[in-house]
């Protein structure tokens, strides 16, 4: 029989070493990102589909996929696929949750550290020479982290594993999510729940949490950044469009807030001229919530393992859209 065929759009080594194995395997090569036509070309006789957050499938791609029974993607976030487009299709989409949860809850936890004791800030100031007096009793003062009050919006795995930090720090930590937890879970993870807007007028730090979809794209906006405290800091490591990044700059500029620490922006990669980059109070990271070499690691592995499932007609460990699966 022959083998499937299999397109996957970068060069994860660890992915295409499983996948080899059993399948026909074409790679996208080169390091630019491969263009939607790149994507259409190589994915109209193909089984598979192995793609990542940045490659854009939506339902023109999937349409020309004649054969497609498998989206893989190398990542916790789907908003990057048309799930509607893929399920009407009857295409598994698979996804890698959970092997990137502490990972990412650390870089969360970093950003807090970085924002609130200005040390991206720092770093610069000492490598550019600037730093000319020695100790000083008023030098770069920051805020603490500890005692004070986080709030997580979106306590999901991510913002959950956020919140065990938090408990390090001896800090309050308040929620917010369409539905409750369980009391017996609140009292686990030791957070009281918040309405959206009480949330956003207490917590000194709010981190966000949450998948970007139609009800969550630009969830913080000008209306929510103005309940916030003018001494607290916003942390984004979700997905960029969930924040108004207009919106942000002007409260960052007329300081609504004190600061904020992103990991990801409504357009990626930035671009030169976004005025983020000129703002003191801002902690800037290049989306890498999950980048670790062990995570990345994980992640390939997991993303080949639903993949090669889907093919073989077994359940894959994380898939959207279970309703495809014909057993
Ligand atoms: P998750 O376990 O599904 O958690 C999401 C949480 O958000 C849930 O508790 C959910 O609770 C809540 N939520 C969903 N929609 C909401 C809404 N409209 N309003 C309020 N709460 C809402 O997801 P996760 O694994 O923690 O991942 C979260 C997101 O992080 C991913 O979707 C991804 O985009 C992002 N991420 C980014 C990086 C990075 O590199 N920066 C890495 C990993 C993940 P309810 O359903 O009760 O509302």
């Amino acid at each position: 029989m022959e083998k499937p065929h299999v397109y996957i759009t970068r060069n994860i080594p660890k992915a295409i070493e499983i996948l080899s194995g059993s399948c026909n395997v074409t790679m996208h090569k080169g390091k630019a990102i491969p263009s939607k036509k790149e994507v259409i070309k190589n994915i109209r006789d193909k089984d598979g589909l192995l793609c990542v957050l940045s490659d854009a499938i939506d339902s023109e791609v999937i349409d020309a996929a004649k054969k497609l029974k498998v989206i893989s993607s190398y990542s916790v976030g789907y908003d990057h696929i048309d799930i509607a487009a893929a399920t009407g299709r009857g295409i598994s989409v698979t996804y890698t949750p959970e092997v990137l949860t502490e990972t990412t809850a650390d870089l969360a936890f970093a950003l807090i550290l970085a924002v609130a004791r200005r040390i991206a800030e720092a770093d610069a100031l000492v490598r550019r020479g600037k730093w000319q007096t020695g100790w000083k009793y008023d030098f770069m003062l920051g805020s603490d982290v500890n005692g004070k009050v986080l709030g997580i919006i979106g306590l999901g795995r991510i913002g959950s594993a956020v919140a065990k930090r938090a408990r390090g720090f001896n800090m309050k930590v308040l929620y917010y999510n369409r539905n409750r937890l369980p009391i017996e879970k609140e009292d686990q993870l030791r957070v009281e729940y918040r309405s959206f807007d009480d949330l956003l007028k207490e917590s000194d730090f709010v981190s966000i949490h949450l998948p970007l979809g139609n009800d969550t794209f630009h969830l913080i906006n000008e209306q929510k950044l103005g309940l916030m405290k003018s001494t607290s800091y916003l942390i984004n490591t979700a997905r960029g469009s969930i924040v108004d990044e207009k919106a942000l700059m002007r409260a960052l500029r007329e300081k609504w807030i004190a600061g904020a620490a992103l990991d990801v922006f409504e357009k990626e990669p930035v671009s030169r001229s976004n005025q983020l980059l000129k703002m003191k109070n801002v902690v800037l990271a290049p989306h890498i919530g999950s980048a670790s070499k062990e995570t990345r690691e994980k992640m390939a592995e997991v993303a080949a393992i639903n993949l090669l499932n889907v093919l073989n007609g077994k359940r894959p460990i994380y898939i959207v859209n279970p309703e495809t699966l014909s057993h």
